[in-house]
């Protein structure tokens, strides 16, 4: 008797999730490539989250994508970690090794510097000081992927300070801080400018900085994707630089999971962005 296919399955898992856009990144790929696979939403609160990853292997999960407010919980249950998880402090992809072993790796700083690859491909993290606003778990990914990809000065600053000295403190002397107040004199010379906070975000107040002394040549991107063109990105763009929407980190930062789970390698393109934004 011929042994039963087994049928490719992941999700994500998060609490709430019914907003998650995984699902639909998943099932474009999963068709456009013609996988019999499934890619399935679970909300699960923080004390089931331990019994889920350990349980979704013998179901015939080979990973999952975990999101809000699972992201730390879910490094401190992995039995390996990636060097860039690590250094991130959190996890957004779970892989399932043969043995049941919970892998865990973080794909948003990758997602967040592909975006700005391929949306605006003269972009150079070295080519000069990035300011950041924000300093929450997305802010991690970020300073994490500036330093990695050889930038020299990273410029941070947030509402609540002491959360971007305590970066400082971890990522060391290429960060420097700036008061919340001063996000202006910040901007100055700047070569990248990241939103990393929620402000601009439908239902959220808008971002409100000065961008006088922001120099035409920055490349200025929101992480924040709803709406896609947020007011920040508006106001850069209305003075000449740049803009990267916060749309393409999300779509970068699902494929290394994808491939593999699903053996597959996905493309990012204007379908794939249609079919999430639908
Ligand atoms: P988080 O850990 O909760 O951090 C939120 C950040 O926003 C903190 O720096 C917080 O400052 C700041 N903030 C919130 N309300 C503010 C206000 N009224 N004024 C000034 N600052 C305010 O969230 P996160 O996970 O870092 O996510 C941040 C944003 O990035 C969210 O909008 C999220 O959706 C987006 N994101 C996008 C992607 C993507 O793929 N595009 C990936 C991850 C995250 P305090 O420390 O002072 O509270």
């Amino acid at each position: 008797m011929s042994a039963l296919k087994r049928i490719p399955l992941a999700g994500v898992i998060g609490s709430p999730i019914a907003h998650s856009k995984s699902p639909r990144i998943f099932k474009h790929w999963l068709t456009k490539l013609g996988i019999p696979g499934y890619y399935i939403p679970m909300e699960v609160s923080s004390v089931d989250l331990e019994d889920a990853l350990r349980h979704l292997p013998q179901l015939g999960f080979s990973g999952v994508n975990v999101t809000i407010p699972h992201k730390e919980h879910a490094l401190g249950l992995a039995d390996q970690v990636s060097d860039r998880a690590a250094v991130i402090g959190s996890a957004n992809t779970i892989t399932f090794l043969a043995d049941g072993k919970i892998y865990a790796d973080n794909t948003d700083g990758y997602g967040f510097v592909e975006n700005l690859k391929q949306n605006a491909p003269t972009w150079k993290a070295g080519a000069g000081p990035a300011a950041i606003l924000g300093a929450g778990g997305a802010a991690r990914a970020v300073i994490a992927s500036f330093i990695e990809s050889g930038a020299a000065e990273i410029r941070l600053a947030n509402r609540t300070r002491s959360r971007a000295d305590a970066l400082r403190r971890e990522f060391g002397i290429k960060v420097k801080v700036f008061d919340w107040v001063q996000v202006g004199n910040m901007l100055d010379g700047a070569k990248t400018v990241v939103n990393a906070t929620s402000l601009g975000m439908v239902g959220k107040s808008e971002m409100r900085v000065p961008l006088d002394g922001l120099s035409k040549d920055a490349v200025v991107t929101d992480l924040v994707y709803a709406p896609l063109e947020t007011p920040l990105l508006a106001h850069a763009n209305s003075i000449g630089c740049e803009t990267v929407d916060g749309l393409g980190m999300l779509l970068y930062q699902a494929a290394p999971g994808f491939e593999r789970w699903f053996g597959m390698t996905p493309t990012v393109d204007d379908a794939l962005r249609t079919a999430v934004l639908r």
